[in-house]
């Protein structure tokens, strides 16, 4: 019931963040990212209800215990139970400074007093300073049993790495505000060729092809386009051999951070599509779709397709992503997603 109104505006995050739920793994730890601030503090405040509430159901909490409405009033921000903490940027500097973290690792720390989980949230992650940064992340490394923190954040990119690592992260998106990449639409068309036909390992590896065309052409176009902009022959006769070694690295670092976030915006069309699936079975609306064009044949393959189903399809898209950041072996991840989205049971873990 409670997490009605955040399936409305986000039906993929409600979706997984229940089933979370009801299988009793949750992570310790979430990056909620996106541009969508409102949803981001609902599905915090949704999840700090659900793990506190005293008569939870299937779809999540009550929203009528004592636990619930102190959760959910208004004042102070955030609400006024004992084991949900809320900060923020302080109104005048626009940082979160060392003391709200610490403050908010202290209280983690405490026995949870009235609910059974303390629960930290963190509104605009992205504007802790340095200092609190580096202080939160040992809470983020050995987090204090029975407690669950929320990182919320417009640009996630700007949290240090080893923060980001440590958080499962989970995308927001506005779909209306986003139009599909045209080049991605062959890979799109592989994709639905291999959920619509009952999934064939064929299938998979047709598009598995599909994708190494695409990946190896990308590398190419971002290599080219990196060593164009550099320039880097004009100096070649004249410059220090040392500076011109550096400059290569660096282009090199360039062109690798390029590739990694094409290749990620590919797979996040394929991630779209399989949400799309999603939105069709829970019956939303045509507006909610990202790839609206393809409205005929998400809902012909939704009318086939189970909810369990579709979940695991959207899980193994989003472990392929964590993989690649992770840079596990590219082909053998993808190889993996794709097996598992023909049907098959594959184990998830790669190892390079
Ligand atoms: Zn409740």
């Amino acid at each position: 019931m409670s997490f009605k109104q955040l399936a409305a505006s986000q039906p993929a995050v409600a979706a997984v963040l229940q089933r979370s739920l009801a299988n009793g793994r949750l992570a310790h730890a979430y990056l909620f990212a996106g541009d969508a601030m409102g949803d981001m503090e609902l599905a915090a405040r949704e999840l700090a209800k659900a793990v506190n509430c005293e008569s939870p159901t299937k779809q999540g909490a009550c929203d009528r215990c004592d636990s619930c409405r102190k959760i959910d009033a208004a004042t102070p921000p955030g609400g006024q139970h004992p084991d949900v903490q809320w900060i923020r940027p302080e109104s005048k500097s626009r940082r979160i400074d060392i003391e709200q973290t610490r403050d908010l690792e202290k209280s983690l720390h405490l026995k949870p007093s009235l609910g059974r989980m303390k629960v930290g949230v963190i509104v605009e992650a992205d504007r802790l300073g340095r200092e609190a940064a580096n202080s939160f992340l040992k809470t983020l490394e050995e987090p204090p049993d029975r407690s669950l923190l929320l990182l919320l954040s417009a640009t996630p990119e700007q949290l240090l790495e080893t923060v980001q690592s440590r958080c499962q992260r989970v995308q927001f998106g506005a779909a209306a505000a986003r139009e599909p990449v045209a080049a991605h639409a062959p890979l799109a068309d592989g994709l639905l060729a291999l959920l619509g036909g009952g999934g064939s390992v064929l299938k998979a590896y047709k598009l598995f092809d599909s994708m190494r065309v695409f990946l190896d052409a990308e590398k190419k176009r971002v290599e080219e386009q990196v060593e164009q902009a550099a320039q880097l022959d004009r100096y070649r006769e004249t410059a220090d051999p040392k500076w011109l070694e550096k400059k290569e690295e660096e282009m090199e670092a360039q062109a690798s951070a390029e590739y990694r976030r094409q290749r990620a915006a590919a797979l996040t069309t394929l991630e779209w599509l399989l949400r799309d699936v999603l939105v069709c079975i829970e019956g939303g609306d045509a507006a909610l779709l990202f790839h609206r064009d393809r409205g005929d044949a998400l809902r012909k393959l939704a009318g086939s397709q189970t909810r369990e189903r579709a979940l695991a399809n959207l899980e193994a898209i989003e472990t392929l992503q964590e993989q690649l950041e992770r840079n596990v072996n590219e082909a053998l991840a993808l190889e993996v997603a794709l097996l598992r989205l023909s049907g098959l049971t594959v184990p998830a873990v790669v190892v390079t």
